[in-house]
Formats: C-alpha cells, sequence, structure tokens
C-alpha cells in the first residue's frame, strides 16, 4: 500500500521561492505544450508514450525554448502524459459501460472492448461518439509544480539537525537548498508544490516500510464498536472521534438546503429557457449552478471526517495490541443502495473509511486486527447474557435489570466474540441467536440469583445519573 506522505519547508527565504517559482512556471508552459500537441486523438489517444514525444522534441529543438534544465522538462513531459492517460483510462471506463449496454453479443462486445483498449476507437463511429462525450479535452492548469527524480536530489542534515533538501535550479551545478520542518528525509520522486510562500514535498512511500517511524501500538486486547455519533466505542468504556455525529449532522443540513436552492434557481433557469431568454438561462447556469466551490466544499468535508475516523483509531491503537472490531466491509444484502437518504449515503461512506482505517492504522503501527462476527452484539446483555432494550444509547437488560452504556456494552461483546467458540465469523445471525438464547437459558437454571460471577472485564460500568446523549444509529441485526 502507497501512501503520500508532505515535507514542509521551514524558513525558506525569498529568493530561493521566487526562483522555484520560475522553474515551475516554465515548466508550466512545457505541461501546457503537452496538452495541447498530445491531448487528444491523435496523440496520448493513440498510444504516444512520454519517450516517444522526448525523442520528437530532441529531434525538432522543441526542448530549447523553455530555458529549463533537460531532466526537469524530461520529468515534467512524463507528469503530463501521466495526467493525461489518466483522464483517458477514466473515460474508457464510461465508454466499456456503454458497450456492454449497447450490445449483448460476445463477438460484437470483443471487438469493440479490444478496439477501446488498444486506442483503435477512432474509426468506430460507436465508440469515437461515446469517447468524444466522456473525454472531455481538458488543458493544462498546474504551473506551481516541479517534478523531481529520485536520482537528482538528496538531502544533507546541518550540525543543529536541521534537514536541507537539494534540487536542481535553473542552472546546471546551480543547487536550490531547502531547509525542510521535518527530520525524516524524502525519498523517491519528489513533487514539489509552491503555495503561499511555501513549498509542499510530495512523496509516497510503502505504508509496510512506516512502521518503524511510528508510535508503536499498545499492549491490550481491545473491543470496539463502531458508532455515528462517535467514530469508535471501547470495550473500556472511551470514546473516540466524538466529533464525528456533529460534523456529519452539520453536513447534510448544509447539503440539503443547498440542495433546495439549487433546485429553486434550476427552475427559475428552465422557465427562461422555455420563454426563450437563454441568455438569462445560461447565465444562471453558468454563475450560480456551479460545481467547483461545492466540490471544494466536499472535499474539505470528507477531508474532516477522515482526520477525526483516523485520529479515532489512533487513539485506540495507542492502548491495543489487538483490536477487535465488526466487520465493516461486508455489504449486507439490499443495503447496497441508498439512493436519495443523505443520511444513510453519510453513514455508509462512513463505515467505509472507518474499515479502512482500522486495516491502515493497524497495519502501519503493527497492531493486529481481527474481524468478529457482530449479530447481536448491540442487543445482549455482556453479564447475563440476556436481550436487552434500547432506548437513546441506553441498554435495559431485562434479566438483570441493570442499565449499560449502549455502545461500552456491545464492544465488550465484540472483545469477548474473539474467543468464542461458538459463534464464528460466518455462523448465520438466526444462529448466533439462537446460541445466545441457549446460553442464557442454561445459566439462569444454574445460577437462580444473578450475581458477579460473571464480572465484565472492566467492571461495573451502570449509567444512573448521565445525560443521555443522541442516539447512536445501529443496524438493527447488530
Ligand atoms: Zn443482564
Amino acid at each position: 500500500m502507497k501512501v503520500t506522505r508532505i515535507a514542509y519547508s521551514a524558513g525558506l527565504n525569498v529568493g530561493k521561492y521566487a526562483a522555484l517559482v520560475e522553474q515551475a512556471r516554465r515548466l508550466g508552459r512545457v505541461r501546457s505544450e503537452v496538452w495541447q500537441r498530445y491531448g487528444s486523438t491523435s496523440g496520448i489517444g493513440s498510444g504516444l508514450t512520454d519517450r516517444q514525444v522526448r525523442d520528437r522534441w530532441l529531434a525538432g529543438g522543441m526542448h530549447q525554448r523553455f530555458g529549463v534544465l533537460a531532466n526537469a522538462w524530461k520529468e515534467t513531459v512524463r507528469d503530463a502524459m501521466a495526467d493525461m492517460a489518466a483522464s483517458l483510462a477514466s473515460a474508457k471506463v464510461e465508454v466499456r459501460r456503454a458497450i456492454l449496454r449497447r450490445t449483448g453479443n460476445p463477438a460484437e462486445r470483443k471487438r469493440m472492448l479490444t478496439a477501446l483498449k488498444s486506442d483503435r476507437w477512432a474509426d468506430d463511429p460507436f465508440l469515437a461518439r461515446h469517447m468524444r462525450k466522456h473525454w472531455k479535452r481538458g488543458k493544462n492548469r498546474t504551473h506551481d509544480q516541479i517534478v523531481v527524480r529520485a536520482d537528482h536530489h538528496r538531502t544533507v542534515a546541518d550540525g543543529r539537525g536541521r534537514l536541507w533538501l537539494a534540487v536542481p535550479g535553473l542552472e546546471r551545478r546551480r543547487t536550490v537548498r531547502i531547509p525542510l520542518s521535518t527530520t525524516v528525509a524524502p525519498t523517491g520522486t519528489l513533487r514539489l508544490i509552491l503555495r503561499g510562500g511555501r513549498v509542499e514535498v510530495h512523496y509516497q512511500v510503502d505504508a509496510s516500510q512506516m512502521r518503524s517511524s511510528q508510535r508503536p501500538c499498545g499492549d491490550r486486547m481491545v473491543g470496539v464498536d463502531k458508532g455515528y455519533t462517535e467514530a469508535l466505542t471501547d470495550s473500556e468504556g472511551e470514546h473516540h472521534g466524538i466529533r464525528l455525529g456533529k460534523l456529519l449532522a452539520a453536513e447534510s443540513d448544509r447539503v440539503k438546503e443547498r440542495n433546495r436552492r439549487r433546485a429553486k434557481l434550476r427552475s427559475i433557469a428552465n422557465s427562461a429557457a422555455r420563454r426563450g431568454d437563454h441568455a438569462k438561462a445560461h447565465r444562471i447556469t453558468v454563475n450560480n449552478l456551479g460545481h467547483v466551490k461545492r466540490d471544494r466544499r466536499a472535499a474539505r468535508h470528507r477531508a474532516q471526517v477522515r482526520t477525526e475516523i483516523f485520529t479515532a483509531v489512533h487513539r485506540v491503537v495507542d492502548k491495543a495490541a489487538t483490536v477487535v472490531a465488526e466487520d465493516l466491509t461486508k455489504r449486507f444484502a439490499g443495503r447496497k443502495t441508498f439512493g436519495r437518504n443523505l443520511n444513510r449515503r453519510l453513514a455508509a461512506w462512513t463505515k467505509g473509511v472507518t474499515a479502512e482505517a482500522l486495516a491502515n492504522v493497524s497495519e502501519r503501527r503493527g497492531s493486529a486486527l481481527v474481524h468478529v462476527n457482530a449479530a447481536y452484539t448491540s442487543q445482549a446483555c455482556h453479564r447475563c447474557g440476556g436481550f436487552g432494550r434500547r432506548s437513546g444509547d441506553r441498554l435495559h437488560c431485562t434479566s438483570c435489570g441493570v442499565v449499560w452504556q449502549a455502545d461500552v456494552n456491545a464492544a465488550i461483546n465484540i472483545l469477548r466474540r474473539a474467543g468464542d467458540p461458538d459463534i464464528a465469523l460466518h455462523t448465520p445471525h438466526h444462529r448466533v441467536k439462537q446460541i445466545l438464547q441457549d446460553r442464557n437459558d442454561r445459566h439462569r437454571t444454574r445460577l437462580p440469583v444473578q450475581d458477579s460471577s460473571r464480572p465484565s472485564p472492566s467492571g461495573e460500568r451502570i449509567i444512573r445519573t448521565a445525560q443521555p446523549r443522541a442516539s447512536s444509529r445501529k443496524q438493527a441485526a447488530s
């Protein structure tokens, strides 16, 4: 698994920054040239490679116009071609779907898919039409980046423990030395992004190699339950990622309100178009119904939620050598599409992020992640095994009469599932219910008085005075 890391410059002087900005500006012209010349059917669309472009430029003397070093423009050509290839590939995904919709004939499908894959789609009218539809001719918008190959940069530590990154400047043998705010040297191909007087150094590392540089994991075995109000609750009674519910609710309200306003504007634009006032319709579409700000906002929200969830998982791994959790990547039949219900879509998405965070952080920090069957873990009392009644964030045990904090109770049950001899990961949930009921009956006949013979590992967590929090959303079966 590759992970992008970012190092930042610290106290870079204005002259050096200006020199890097100038280099990035010139390389931006290289990018624009590549998009302009090769961003269409006859270029990247016909399988042209960056090496062929390089040879053409060297033969024609094209490279001399840009005023940058050879390695710099060559890497930039490679990078721009890779961007164009990515946009082409995503268009092909759409066209592949169109092919499958168009024909069920295996031979015809194969012919078209092969033509698409080998960039011979221009000759087929159907493929050409759909490629035109999905592959919008792009243009370069990147004028603030410098790509530096692994063998063209080095880092040097000075006497005070500060790390300096040396990258090529605009002339041969004139490197620019950038002071970094980190003590970890960036490795591999670097992407320098110049933003607001500061240099961001983006590079990729293997997640498995990062283990040594990460905090070590804890030494205990901890069960976690995924919630909606909080990202995770653990079997020791701690809540993690407590801002999650608020973040999601605020975003959901905002999006609903925004969509209501957009619908209104769209209807004004439509009625203007019907009247024949196309100028007005166009103005509204372009100025009021764009997607740049909307998408930027959505990306920011996603980043906030991810940070909240990843931080929560790190807190759990701080104390756990083994994390026991429900397998959140599993999908439930009939729950695949959430349609227009925004809250459900958000809940499904955060579930995916939580699954990713659990797997990713465990791998990086060396803790084990154990998936267990979570059926009925939020309904059974962890002390007596009886089924309780849920109300808000409490669970009333009807057998032993105790009120538990529902998520903590669930997390304790999840932890115990890891060592359960009868309930395996894929035991169907009606079987789980039967097993739990049988155990409860046995328990009752042997122990007519429920006492502390089965204490919870974390002691008594009986809630009597706590304020009820907003209810956590749960799957019905867990
Ligand atoms: Zn009970």
